[in-house]
């Protein structure tokens, strides 16, 4: 796991975690990812080389979808982000948009009193606004020039500079909308340097404040972990529970697969401890059928299907079924208690607490 994280980022990590690995040793084969069978089809091959042309030309959807991924990222104050949103949405109270919608009677700026009071105009093209960029770090001359809407602008802004200026930008944007409003209402705005200085001091402040916060910074991990999959594993005999386990298990993973790992650990688990069974019941019915179709797919369920026989030839005259997810209460109950644990909890020859409520 150490070198996992000195070489991979998380979501790679995830990724990696989630291909299963067979525990017996096997050659290596190439496996198709894009087919249940692991074998390639021209169908499937068709449908991946489709969807990489899509990627090499984005559709205005696929643009869209960029520009709010880019949005929610930031690391903003929630008022600036709300200011941001509606300006990207023309939600912003301008002069052109009031008179467009009867409110005002001129679209006129009354800053400036040159121009149309657009949302671009105000932002950028006003006298103060103008200045504030001026003495800023931000070149955006050519942006503002190939685009007519502010949701153009900050599209093409997202695409151009790093989040941490993205993020300045907004703040700046911000601070240039609420000295305006001042302005609008006769209080005196500040000087465009001082508006700069206490924009980006305001941003610092808040990022400063949140990386101080622990509580934040858990939640966040612990949100970036999921999606975690849950193993569970119980015996019984007679009715009685002879021995119970649950187990938290890091990657994510397709259910069927999910599956076919629970049933695996358990095997293996039952194994270590010296445990007889005879009959094994699952609700997965892919996972029984692959057992008793004993194909020759090459696929990473099937690799751990072959590993789940080899070890129930350990456990002679053991059958598998399959059985409906209701009259399988125990082993849910058992999965579910499992996401609330970060350690495997074991129970021999005792009801576990979490089964207390139903069999009790
Ligand atoms: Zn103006």
């Amino acid at each position: 796991m150490s070198s996992l994280k000195s070489n991979f980022l998380d979501i790679d990590i995830d990724k990696i975690l989630s291909v299963p690995l067979s525990t017996f040793s096997h050659d290596d084969k190439i496996i198709w990812h894009h087919e249940t069978t692991g074998i390639y089809t021209v169908k499937s091959g068709y449908i991946l080389a489709s969807k990489f042309a899509d990627q090499e030309a984005p559709s205005v959807s696929s643009l869209s979808t960029q520009l709010w991924k880019h949005f929610w990222k930031l690391n903003i104050p929630s008022k600036v982000r709300i200011f941001l949103w509606k300006a990207v949405q023309e939600c912003l109270p301008v002069a052109a948009i009031l008179q467009q919608r009867h409110i005002a009677a001129s679209a006129i700026c009354s800053l400036c009193r040159s121009n149309n009071e657009s949302i671009v105009h105000a932002l950028f093209l006003c006298k103060r606004a103008k200045k504030v960029w001026r003495g800023s770090s931000f070149l955006l001359d050519r942006i503002i020039h190939e685009s007519s809407t502010f949701k153009d602008i900050f599209f093409k802004a997202s695409e151009t500079w790093p989040q941490q200026e993205l993020e300045q930008f907004a703040c700046i944007l911000w601070s240039i909308w609420t000295e305006r409003n001042k302005e609008y209402h006769g209080t005196k705005p500040k000087p465009h340097e001082v508006l700069l200085v206490s924009a980006l001091s305001y941003l610092g402040e808040f990022q400063a404040s949140r990386q101080a916060s622990p509580t934040n910074l858990r939640n966040e991990v612990h949100r970036n972990n999921e999606p975690t999959r849950f193993l569970v594993a119980q015996s019984s005999s007679d009715g009685q529970v002879v021995a119970a386990m649950s187990k938290p298990h890091p990657g994510c993973f397709k259910p069927e697969v999910m599956e076919a790992l629970a049933l695996r650990y358990s095997l293996q688990w039952l194994q270590s401890m010296n445990l007889p069974i005879h009959y094994i019941e699952t609700d997965s019915l892919l996972v029984v059928k692959g057992l008793q179709a004993r194909s020759l797919n090459v696929s990473d369920f099937h690799s751990v299907l072959h590993d789940i026989s080899i070890l129930m030839s350990n456990f002679p005259g053991v059958q598998i079924s399959h059985v409906f997810r209701s009259a399988n209460t125990f082993a849910h109950i058992l999965a579910k208690y499992a996401l609330s644990v970060d350690k495997e909890c074991v129970w021999m020859e005792e009801i576990p607490p979490p089964l207390m409520t139903i069999v009790l």
